[in-house]
């Protein structure tokens, strides 16, 4: 008898399941269902449809129907995991026309997501107030922009809400941000950090509010205005990014635990509490490579690589997840902005004693045309002299500097070491000193002092 694998979700960790399963038993029964009527497309592109960047929502698809023939996997669109039991090891689920089913399965696999989090805030169910999680989601904002929308603001300043901010801006709209905590991109920037990339926001005409909430949503029917410690600012476009949440709702009804992120807990194999259940993805939770506690970041990176491990594991192979950085990177206009590992701030509010470097340097030898600033902060745990953080904002390159601290976090290296890393250099490419490297001297010269 041929293994049944159901997995509940298709887009980043379930696909990726399903295409390692795939590859691990070559001849498994492997069963994708999902809510939604696309599948396999790429969320992290649904700003850039709406800057105009990517000219249809369809182009975010990744896996087309043709991904799923070939690979000979059943995909249930459209249809909704309603129960699992465990006992009997079933699926019940009901498609959009109220049709009902029973799918057994040998392994499980939950990449059931996240889902947008809407604070209860008065107004919220106007219409012309969106969220940003599908394609459909996407497709309202754009058509209500070609209805003539011309003010917007979006509530919330992390990665979400200003790539959203931004494209609102490139396709022409009076754009406002409204950020409750002190500074922008708060989870991945120090503030001072922070406030580069809000004057760089500000210089290319967003308005940025921080450190205050949205009051109201005003309008009859359709939102007109947000009400901000008492200012009306105009909006036709209301966007919510105010975080997103596991969508944990059938693991939980089974019976199956979730952790302190509140997203389903795992072992290193993606296994939750319940034999031959896993979890991957956004509903489920990873640990931390420096602080060691539970970590939940929510990209879609990690989804990816939790969903080849369960799917491995699902299919009767063996494979570890090995924790979580955080790492994540984003372009505002022209600006990249990355992170690894833990800020300043949440260094200090994990009880770690940091010192920190800080460098601005150039991304191409100074007299090269092109060059472009950027900024470099290294974290460094005072102790032990490891580097356990990384942030920056510059014009070129900051995906592969991030993966390189990323690894060198990973590998436990200390400042010093950073600081004596072989690197390359040509003008056109960069620097003679790695700027890296020169935030690492940083933070020797303040160890010393120290
Ligand atoms: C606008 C935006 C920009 C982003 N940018 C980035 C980025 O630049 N970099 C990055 O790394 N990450 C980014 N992300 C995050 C990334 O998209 C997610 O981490 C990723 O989509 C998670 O994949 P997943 O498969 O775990 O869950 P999801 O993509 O949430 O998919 C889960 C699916 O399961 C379905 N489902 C849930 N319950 C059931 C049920 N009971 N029955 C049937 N189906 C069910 C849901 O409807 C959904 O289709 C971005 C996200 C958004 C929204």
């Amino acid at each position: 008898m041929p293994r049944k694998i159901v997995i509940i979700g298709a887009h980043a960790a379930g696909v990726d399941a399903s295409s390692a399963a795939r590859k691990t038993d070559r001849t498994a029964e492997i069963t994708l269902i999902t809510k939604e009527k696309y599948t396999g497309y790429s969320r992290c592109g649904l700003p850039f449809v709406i800057g105009g960047h990517i000219s249809k929502f369809k182009d975010l698809i990744v896996f087309p129907p043709s991904f799923y023939r070939m690979m000979k996997l059943q995909l249930k669109t459209e249809t909704t995991a309603t129960n699992i039991n465990p006992t009997d090891k079933i699926v019940d689920t009901t498609d959009k026309a109220g049709n009902t089913e029973t799918i057994h399965y040998d392994s499980l696999i939950l990449t059931t997501g996240a889902y947008s989090f809407i604070p209860p805030i008065n107004g919220r169910d106007k219409q012309g107030v969106y969220s940003l999680r599908t394609i459909e989601d996407g497709q309202q904002i754009d058509q209500a922009i070609r209805n003539g929308a011309r003010s917007a603001v979006v509530i919330g300043a992390g990665l979400i809400g200003l790539e959203t901010a931004v494209a609102l801006k490139e396709r022409g709209l009076n754009t406002t941000v409204v950020e409750m905590l002190p500074y922008v991109l708060p989870v991945m920037l120090d503030k001072e950090m922070a406030n580069i990339v809000h004057e760089m926001l500000e210089q290319k005409g967003l308005k940025i509010i921080i450190g205050k909430g949205v009051d109201e949503i005003l309008g009859t029917e359709r939102a007109t205005a947000v009400s901000v410690a008492g200012e009306q600012i105009p909006a036709d476009i209301v966007v919510v990014a105010t975080g997103v949440r596991a969508n944990t709702g059938i693991a939980t009804k089974t019976g199956i635990a979730t952790g302190e992120t509140k997203a389903i807990k795992t072992n290193s194999r993606m296994e939750t509490n319940i034999s031959s259940i896993y979890a991957a993805g956004d509903c489920a939770e990873s640990i931390n490579i420096v602080t060691q506690k539970p970590h939940c970041p929510q990209l879609g990176t990690v989804a990816v690589r939790h969903g080849k491990v369960a799917g491995i594991n699902a299919a009767g192979g063996y494979a570890q997840f090995t924790g979580v950085l955080g790492s994540a990177v984003s372009q505002l206009f022209e600006t990249q902005i990355g992170v690894t590992g833990l800020t300043e701030f949440f260094a200090k509010r994990g009880g770690i004693e940091t010192v920190t470097g800080t460098i601005t340097s150039k991304t191409r030898a100074d007299y090269y045309p092109g060059a472009k600033p950027i900024k470099v902060k290294l974290v460094v745990e005072k102790e032990s002299q490891r580097l356990i953080g990384g942030q920056i904002i510059g014009g070129e390159e900051a995906t592969q500097r991030i993966n390189a601290l990323s690894f060198a976090i990973q590998k436990q290296m200390t400042v010093r070491e950073l600081a004596k890393v072989d690197t390359a250099y040509a003008p056109p490419l960069c620097e003679t000193w790695e700027p890296m490297v020169l935030a690492a001297e940083m933070v020797l010269m303040r160890l010393r002092k120290t």
